[in-house]
């Protein structure tokens, strides 16, 4: 890896090199904090978890051929070459911000409260036409999973897709400090997150600490149609992209069609220009990461051609409304995590579907104190779209349910305050031919229920 020398990695992260002096001049090949993927040449980072302390791996690593390996505390001489630190975590974010900066390689930047995953999909899917891209993979979006990212990067890579994500003030600010985005996109200013952040200015605060290591001749992408994000409209003298459907300052997109399970179709429009593109994925929020992803195709030189079919070549990711035939039922698989604005967003898609619909719901978390209020309005939503069974899961859901019935006294609505007797019943209460949206926060493991749909007759 270019200049992370031993000698190098010591200084930026304040740490102390034990070891040989000519060891010190050598660039490490690779650096991982997951003992098993360590190869000949790596840097090992042990970090102390809740349950396991990665220390107790250093030998073992060094022995599979480590070139050096972090510690927190002091080693044996079986050991060397090690680099002493105060904190593993801390010297992972100074090592991969000296790394980014000195690659000199752009960097587009994603946050906000929905979406952000999806986005960097999108936006990576668009830059793959015509750029070698490397981007986050799944969901590692913090201070450590930022880091481990920015090691990704080699020297063929020509441009770097970050997916950003943040639960409390200052963590954006650190996170900005590593990867220095040339150009900061936010999706948009949700209700995630408020246990610590409070309100939706308290998120827009936070998450616009993005714009923190902005440099004047940087790009500012923020969602129009977000009442918050439209309020920000210059960033140290950089006017922001404006992308939305019902804002058309700047992308934005008309003629909206669902194709039911296959996507979503629409014209985008930017200047004079526009195309007519279907998105493979369905859901009226892919039309704004198109839109995203077009307003940063744009950025980078891209001409409309090139930005259609990046985003006509999309694939799904599992959890995020992927869909799984199997024969005998289509499941829309769409368990990663979930919060009123994604959940409402589903169920209308679900109705769009052939045959008996069905929607396994589960609880939502982190919504703080109005989260009996948020499951309840969900609950109404679901009763008042075309789908025919409505299946509640877990103690939250529990109000869910209650004002959906309410809402809609003779629709088929059940629910079960423990997953495991949905997992028991599930066979009995699915027919042939249905279309089952399972859907939650990440913590209910609704993938056990996907699972079980899958393998049942
Ligand atoms: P996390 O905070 O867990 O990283 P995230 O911000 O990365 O979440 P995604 O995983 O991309 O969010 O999307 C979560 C769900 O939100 C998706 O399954 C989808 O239903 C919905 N979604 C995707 N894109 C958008 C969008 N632009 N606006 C609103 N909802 C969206
Ligand atoms: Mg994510």
């Amino acid at each position: 890896m270019k200049n992370l020398t031993l000698k190098n990695i010591a200084k930026v992260c304040g740490g102390v090199y034990v070891g040989s002096p000519e060891k010190k001049e050598q660039e490490v090949q690779g650096i991982v904090t997951d003992s098993r993927k360590v190869e000949e040449g790596f840097l090992f980072v042990p970090i102390k978890g809740a349950r396991v302390d990665a220390h107790d791996f250093i030998d073992g690593v060094m022995e599979k051929g480590a070139l050096c390996t972090l510690t927190e505390r002091g080693l044996g001489e079986k050991s060397f070459p090690y680099i002493k630190v105060n904190s593993s975590l801390q010297a992972v974010k100074d090592i991969a911000e000296f790394y980014l900066k000195q690659l000199s390689i752009p960097v587009v930047g994603i946050t906000g409260s929905v979406g952000k995953t999806s986005t960097k999909e999108m936006i990576a899917a668009v830059l793959e036409e015509k750029y070698n891209v490397l981007k986050t993979k799944g969901n590692f979006n913090n201070e450590l999973g930022v880091p481990l990212t920015v090691f990704g990067l080699r020297p063929d890579h020509e441009i770097a897709v970050l997916e950003m994500g943040i639960s409390d003030f200052g963590e954006m600010h650190r996170l900005a400090k590593i990867a220095r985005p040339d150009t900061c996109l936010i999706t948009n200013i949700g209700l995630c997150h408020l246990e610590l952040l409070k309100s939706r200015d308290g998120i827009l605060k936070a998450k616009t600490e993005i714009f923190d290591f902005l440099e004047s001749d940087g790009h500012v992408i923020l969602n129009g149609d977000d009442d918050k994000l439209i309020t920000v409209r210059d960033v140290k003298g950089i006017k922001p992209l404006f992308f939305g459907i019902d804002n058309h300052q700047g992308v934005w997109a008309d003629e909206i069609e669902s194709k039911g399970l296959k996507g979503i179709s629409c014209r985008i429009h930017a200047g004079e220009e526009n195309f007519k593109v279907l998105i493979p994925i369905p859901g009226r929020h892919m039309v704004y990461n198109a839109l995203a992803g077009t307003a940063v195709g744009l950025t980078y030189g891209m001409n409309m051609e090139e930005i259609k079919k990046g985003i006509e070549s999309l694939q799904s990711l599992s959890g995020r409304f992927h869909i799984i035939e199997t024969g005998n039922r289509t499941i829309v698989d769409d368990c990663y995590n979930a919060n009123p604005v994604s959940m409402k967003a589903s169920l209308d898609v679900l109705q769009d579907a052939l045959g008996r619909r069905v929607a396994i719901l589960g609880d939502m978390g982190e919504l703080g104190k109005e989260e009996v209020e948020m499951h309840r309005e969900v609950g109404v939503y679901a009763a008042a779209r075309d789908i025919d069974k409505i299946i509640c899961v877990g103690e939250l859901a529990g109000d869910m349910a209650e004002a959906a019935r309410l809402a809609a006294p003779t629709k088929d609505i059940v629910y079960f305050a423990e997953k495991e007797s949905l997992l028991e019943a599930l066979p009995e209460m699915i027919r042939d031919g249905d279309t089952i949206l399972v859907k939650a926060s990440h913590f209910m493991e609704f993938e056990k229920v996907v699972e079980t749909l899958k393998n049942f007759p």
